[in-house]
């Protein structure tokens, strides 16, 4: 009997579904080139650790990991509700945010529906359009990898049903300012929704940022995106969460799984959220890394762009390829630029102090032969 596997065909839509490529990880890379020291600057991972409280909340469940979790995630509701002063109806939690952006696509795209993307940006908007046969409509950024409200409008057609906006945006650092933001909602068409992925909104500091949670509570057509991933440091277990005015919640909760969150996320998020000691150690330690790098990438003279966030994207121009394989081999792992169409780029995380010297030093003796 010959089976003949290939006559199973899936979905035709799953031809425009580019494969994801994470960050490398450390064993990888060290098993790769037998290397003793790796440092890890691609996935804009919390280089100074998970909360402490979150770890300790992790433990403290372990003997009860024989139930199943919270389906509905009470807990952690309502301690993202307190915090972030919106209500418990108004608040998703997920299997990270990658998820909840799964579950936007499933939620609200047709086949043919179109989403708009400040482009270059974070390539599951792209995922999600897919796996739904949604159309992406990608809108390039400015000079300097400004977003530009007018473009953004002018993109949108009958078919519009999302328009995201990640800001600041990954993997650019820039962001959205909130006059940008007021006039951008103000021109949208009521059945498109705009959803603010705010990942890493902990991180910025400009006075005219803005998380978008205010909109959220005059219940505009706003759906705010964050995670446990970034400053909380807790990538591992998979948290994230949505924050939208109640009907958007609703719909989105009829395509998730019931137990999509597990009880040690669910723990360590609810404990990192109300560990403020972590945050702004992280966050001070994220703008010294930022000045440290600046430092040196003007040194080398660099182009860069200032970021609002937690990695830097630099311009190594012709050679940054073969600059970012010659940075592996010395143990450190940036993100290089191609699948964002910036060839001559590579994104580097903000690391620990010492992390960042590390970088440093392999870069420069790379450049300088
Ligand atoms: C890291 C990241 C996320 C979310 O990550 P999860 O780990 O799935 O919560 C969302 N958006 C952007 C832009 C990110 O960089």
């Amino acid at each position: 009997m010959v089976y003949l596997s290939n006559q199973i065909k899936p979905r035709t839509v799953l031809k425009n579904i580019e494969p994801y490529t994470p960050g490398k990880p450390i064993w990888e890379l060290q098993q790769e080139l037998n290397l003793d020291k790796v440092v890890k600057l691609a996935s804009n991972e919390n280089p100074f650790g998970p909360s402490p409280k979150g770890v300790e909340a992790i433990s403290s469940q372990l003997a009860e990991l024989n139930r199943y979790p919270d389906a509905d995630t009470v807990e952690i509701k309502q301690a993202i509700a307190t915090s972030l002063d919106v209500k418990q109806e108004q608040v998703i939690v997920t299997n990270g945010a990658d998820e909840l952006i799964t579950l936007i696509s499933e939620a609200f795209l047709e086949k043919d529906d179109e989403i708009i993307v400040p482009s270059p940006s974070f390539s599951e908007y792209d995922f999600g359009a897919h796996i739904m046969g949604a159309t992406v409509v990608p809108v390039p950024f400015e000079e300097g990898f400004q977003f530009n409200v007018q473009k953004l409008v002018d993109a949108i057609t009958e078919r519009t049903k999302l328009l995201y906006l990640c800001s600041p945006n990954n993997p650019t650092g820039t962001y959205l300012s909130k006059a940008d933001l007021d006039q951008l909602l103000q021109a949208v068409p009521k059945d498109v929704l705009v959803v603010l992925d705010g990942a890493y909104s902990h991180y910025a500091t400009a006075d005219d940022y803005t998380d978008g949670i205010e909109y959220v509570r005059e219940n505009q057509p706003i759906l705010v995106l964050q995670t446990f991933s970034k400053i909380y440091g807790l990538a591992g277990v998979r948290v994230g969460f949505g924050i939208a005015p109640k009907s958007i919640i609703q719909s989105i909760l009829k395509v998730k799984e019931p137990f999509n969150v597990n009880s040690l996320a669910q723990a360590a998020a609810k404990a990192a959220i109300a560990d403020e000691e972590h945050v702004q150690k992280s966050r001070k330690g994220n703008l010294a890394g930022c000045e440290q790098l600046y430092q040196a990438f003007q040194e080398l003279n660099l182009d860069f762009t200032k970021t609002q966030s937690n990695f830097i994207l630099v311009k190594l121009g012709p050679d940054a390829e073969s600059t970012y394989n010659k940075l592996l081999e010395k143990g450190v792992i940036v993100r290089y630029g191609k699948g964002w169409g910036l060839p001559e780029y590579v994104r580097v995380s903000v690391g620990t102090k010492e992390e960042n010297l590390f970088f440093i030093e392999s870069l420069t003796s790379i450049l300088d032969n």
